[in-house]
């Protein structure tokens, strides 16, 4: 295989790394495949099509609203090869969430499946620009006054074709990636191709640490099957698929999540990564417990996007006796993904920690004043280096206060210890009862600890006199009985008195997450009726 000495310097560079794979499978959906080659294929000629018939101008918008469709990818990728900004969509905004990200990006062009083709019709038609809409899937030919081809329609790509010759420049604008909403109103993240190419160093800087780690050779790891849980819009999808692309490997697409479906595609395709949130890590652990399944093809358990329980490496280790390597990856949209992560013997040995940063990132535990907090004290994270995002497209106040100078900050409380860092909270779900700090995640992680808790969330509810209050909802295993207060023991026995839930519900139903998997503690709060 192909073997990297120079890092990419546009993400057409990273593509064309991955052109030595030929004919391997890039994308596996229901049967059908997609090849690294006719990737390429595919790519260029649309690139060629976006520039010439469709007009478009360096720097225009291509907005993609679509599921996990193969050519998402595509699409993806040809703006890449034509110097275009890619705007991923949410797939689940309904009509008036995507008009509202279509008007901040003004996209020139809007790839949509069938089913988003018809939700962003209405914008489309009142936009006096006429932006083109180029759907899949979709057999409604175009109306009146309206700009649409199907992409199934367009010419054949020759096999060798070739990508336009346009110039682009590390500090071009690459993407707008809208982060995924669970602390308010979703931010359009601008990132270059710089950023961008800093971002697909890191995972496979991680990967080849895990490798080491095991006594293997990082240049010549095996092509991986990686079972994709992630939507493409969403930040880890790529994080997810840098490493793999570079090593020539097979992503297995699901229509949406579903712990038995994904079962079947474990065995089916020998997948031998799994990539989630740890939510969907641990429906995948539990449903496999319930059919009693060994899932021999898997070796990688690849969480990140959210705080993982501590008790989900441990399981890990004991369920598959050191035989799947559990890991976890700290990131964010304005991160271009994973930064940090947990690999190896030393996610084991410090479960709560997110791990090591990649060698590009610098870190601070940034005091109130800005000031670097000595080891082991708790403070907002900021991070510095080549992967943090230039801005919020048309925000320039929360640009500006997302930065201080070039240090990026996070919104995530966090310490450092040993140079690990770990994450103890978002700033915005902390807890401050009575005056005294609660951080949601280390109480989640032991209620995770406790043998009938699926899932477990953790918020401040607002109290006359404390301020805030600790607050609890719960989710029991099927079959599992356990009540309120002795979940309430159970955190007793591990954590002091004032980081014990006041008020802990349980409940049958799933917890309200995000498309993504992320809680929305949003939701949940109101379900305590504010009082
Ligand atoms: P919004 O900013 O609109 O609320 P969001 O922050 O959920 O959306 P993302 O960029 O997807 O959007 O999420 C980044 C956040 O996810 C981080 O700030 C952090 O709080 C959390 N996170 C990601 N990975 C991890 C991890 N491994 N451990 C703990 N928290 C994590």
């Amino acid at each position: 295989g192909p073997r990297y000495t120079a890092g990419p310097a546009v993400l057409r560079d990273f593509l064309e790394l991955t052109a030595g794979h030929g004919d391997r499978p890039f994308l596996a959906l229901d049967g059908r495949w997609l090849s690294y080659r006719e990737l390429h294929a595919a790519a260029a000629a649309l690139a060629h099509r976006l520039l010439g018939h469709y007009g478009l101008r360096p720097g225009d918008r291509v907005a993609i609203a679509m599921r996990n469709l193969p050519q998402w990818q595509i699409a993806f990728w040809a703006t890449q090869l034509a110097g275009l900004v890619a705007v991923p969509l949410n797939g689940w905004w309904q009509p008036a969430e995507l008009a509202e990200a279509l008007d901040d990006c003004a996209p020139a062009l809007v790839v949509a499946d069938a089913e988003r083709a018809e939700r962003v019709a209405p914008w489309l038609a009142a936009r006096p620009d006429r932006p083109w809409l180029l759907t899949v899937g979709a057999d409604r030919p175009a109306g009146p006054g309206e700009r649409r081809e199907r992409f199934e329609d367009l010419p054949e790509p020759a096999p060798d074709q070739r990508a336009p010759e346009v110039a682009i420049a590390p500090q071009d604008d690459a993407t707008i990636l809208y982060t995924s909403g669970t602390t308010g109103r979703p931010k359009g993240v601008v990132a270059t191709q710089a950023a961008w190419c800093a971002a697909t160093v890191a995972p496979r800087f991680f990967s080849a640490t895990a490798a080491l780690c095991a006594g293997r050779d990082p240049f010549t790891l095996p092509p991986q099957v990686t079972l994709l849980t992630f939507p493409f819009f969403h930040v880890a999808a790529f994080t997810t698929l840098f490493p793999l692309m570079a090593n020539g490997g097979t992503a297995v697409l699901m229509h949406k999540w579903d712990p038995q479906r994904a079962l079947e595609l474990i065995a089916e395709h020998g997948v031998t990564v799994f990539s989630g949130v740890p939510a969907t890590a641990l429906g995948l652990l539990d449903a496999a417990d319930q059919r009693g399944l060994e899932l021999p093809s898997l070796n990688v358990l690849n969480t990140g996007g959210a705080a993982a329980p501590p008790e989900l490496a441990r399981r890990v280790a004991r369920r598959f006796a050191g035989r799947v390597e559990a890991r976890n990856g700290y990131g964010l949209t304005e991160t271009c993904g994973g930064v940090i992560a947990n690999v190896g013997p030393r996610y084991l040995e410090h479960p709560e920690s997110i791990g090591l940063p990649s060698p590009a990132l610098a870190v601070r535990i940034a005091g109130p004043d800005g000031g670097a907090l000595p080891e082991g004290a708790v403070g907002e994270l900021w991070l510095r280096g080549q992967a943090v995002f230039r801005g919020y497209w048309n925000q320039p106040e929360a640009t500006a206060a997302a930065f201080s100078g070039d240090w990026f900050r996070t919104g995530d409380l966090a310490r450092v210890q040993d140079g690990e860092v770990y994450v103890v909270d978002r700033l915005k779900d902390l807890v401050i009862r009575g005056g005294e700090n609660v951080y949601c995640v280390e109480v989640e992680g032991v209620l995770h600890e406790h043998p009938a808790v699926a899932e477990a969330a953790v918020l401040g509810v607002p109290h006359p006199v404390l301020g805030e209050e600790v607050a609890a909802v719960v989710r029991l295993r099927p079959g599992a009985a356990a009540t309120a207060e002795e979940l309430r023991t159970h955190v007793a026995g591990r954590l002091a008195a004032f980081k014990v839930p006041a008020r802990l519900l349980l409940t049958e139903r799933e917890l309200p997450r995000n498309t993504v998997g992320k809680l929305l503690k949003g939701e949940l709060r109101a379900g305590f009726g504010g009082s």
